[in-house]
């Protein structure tokens, strides 16, 4: 999974990917790693970012 120019720091892309300790979005660019809030924030941002499109597709439908 990757985000482009999402980085609050640098403005580079970011990855997602999990080890020992979990889940986690860092920065190929700078090595950024976001807090979890900003993890929350940026799923929750892509998430409510495909809403429109479902619930057009539910009305249609
Ligand atoms: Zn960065």
């Amino acid at each position: 999974m990757l985000w482009f120019r999402e980085c609050p720091r640098c403005g580079g892309d970011l990855y997602r990917d999990r080890d020992m300790y979990g889940r986690y979005i860092a920065c190929l660019q700078c090595g950024y790693y976001l807090s979890d809030a900003q993890m929350e924030a940026l799923e929750r941002m892509l998430a409510t970012a495909q809403e429109p499109e479902r619930a057009e597709a539910a009305v249609a439908a």
